[in-house]
């Protein structure tokens, strides 16, 4: 049993080789052009166009300014149906734009907003379904494209786990009007701060593209309400190298996920996610386990510590519930959301990245298995 000496942290970024980023950024020095739409972004945004299967990449400086320029370019108001079951994110960027979110529970088979409870939340205030592909999974989307088409609303979805992530043979992001991508460092795909919409509509690309640079249409011209959310040359460049290593990448975090299955499936109140193989190609973004702390002996914060204690960063993703967190709370009091409260008390994210070695994933799994309490 290999023995975990140096702490093990939920995540570590991935970085290329050193010197392929400095060959990479080389060709900055040469152009002098840092940012606004330059080679390395172009680049990257035709890779990516290709890579997610739509016809428009809208790369921006992070992800919840993607999410951002999109909610202000599809002009949503109103209400919108999301799940409380996310990163703040995607709650925030409703919220400053004058919508207010409306929380669906969510599934407690894979986390993702319940899709047979959307449709009694809708009135003739909703403007859109925003679900999130929490770690990775895919929502129903078929389902929910069927819903948001009757009613007459915009579908998108907040992918900033999803990214490498197929849903019916197809990437995640040919589906819905649109969907946001986020490429932070502590994702599978990072661009060191980054995100992108992805999505087919060449009216929506031109918006979008305005609104990200302050509603700037040419030097004489200002057309729209806008701000600065454009991605820079270094971390198009980032991105362009670390997409040549995604394949490998994700290849890697499925190793360390088979161990996880191999040493916790057994072990009582330890739940694990089941991914459908058939409807889903998985990029294995995150390992969430849910605790049953009648069957399991340790309730999830108690568990917490113990990994900690053996130099095991976990994190509570995602608690607080959006729902139920300091800033949202007193809005949200009388929301019906069971499930959702229930996995938020229990979930916990284990260590899951790109390098992580199977053994170390064992140990960890043996100090899960040496918590249990018959
Ligand atoms: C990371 C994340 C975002 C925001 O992306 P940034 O690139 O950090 O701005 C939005 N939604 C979810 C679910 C996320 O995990």
């Amino acid at each position: 049993m290999k023995k975990i000496q140096k702490p093990i942290l939920v995540t570590q970024s991935t970085l290329p080789p050193f010197e392929e980023y400095v060959e990479k950024i080389n060709t900055i020095w040469k152009s002098h052009w840092l940012t606004n739409q330059g080679v390395l972004h172009q680049e990257l945004q035709k890779k990516l166009e290709t890579f997610l299967e739509c016809k428009y990449v809208e790369l921006c400086v992070n992800g919840h300014s993607a999410l951002d320029v999109l909610v202000k370019s599809l002009e949503l108001k109103g209400e919108v149906i999301t799940t409380p079951f996310t990163f703040v994110s995607t709650i925030h960027a409703l919220s400053m734009n004058n919508i207010k979110p409306v929380f669906c529970d969510i599934k407690d088979s894979d986390y993702t907003i319940d899709e047979d409870k959307v449709e009694s939340l809708i009135t003739s205030k909703t403007s859109a379904i925003l679900g999130v592909h929490v770690y990775g999974l895919p929502c129903n989307i078929i389902k929910l494209w069927s819903i948001a088409k009757k009613h007459h609303i915009k579908l998108i979805f907040d992918a900033a786990h999803a990214f490498g992530v197929q849903y019916k043979g197809k990437s995640v992001a040919s589906y819905g009007d649109a969907s946001m991508f986020s490429f932070h460092a502590t994702k599978v795909f990072n661009t060191i701060e980054g995100g992108a919409v992805a999505q087919n509509n060449l009216k929506l690309q031109e918006k979008m593209n305005l609104i990200k640079n302050f509603g700037i249409s040419d030097p004489e011209h200002i057309i729209a309400l806008g701000l600065n959310a454009k991605m820079n040359e270094f971390q198009a460049a980032m991105g362009l190298c670390n997409l040549k290593y995604l394949d490998a990448s994700i290849a890697s975090r499925k190793l360390a996920a088979e161990a996880y299955d191999k040493g916790l499936k057994k072990i009582p109140g330890i739940k694990l996610v089941k991914i459908n193989k058939n409807i889903t190609k998985y990029n294995y973004a995150y390992y969430p386990i849910v605790i049953d702390e009648k069957e399991y002996g340790l309730t999830r914060d108690e568990l917490f510590k113990k990994l900690a204690q053996n130099k095991i960063f976990a994190r509570k993703y995602f608690y607080p519930l959006i729902s139920d967190c300091d800033y949202y709370r007193e809005s949200y009091k009388d929301a019906s959301l069971p499930i959702a409260r229930y996995v938020a008390k229990r979930v916990l994210t284990l260590p899951l990245f790109s390098g992580l070695e199977p053994e170390i994933v064992s140990a960890i799994c043996s100090v899960i298995q040496s918590c249990y309490k018959k």
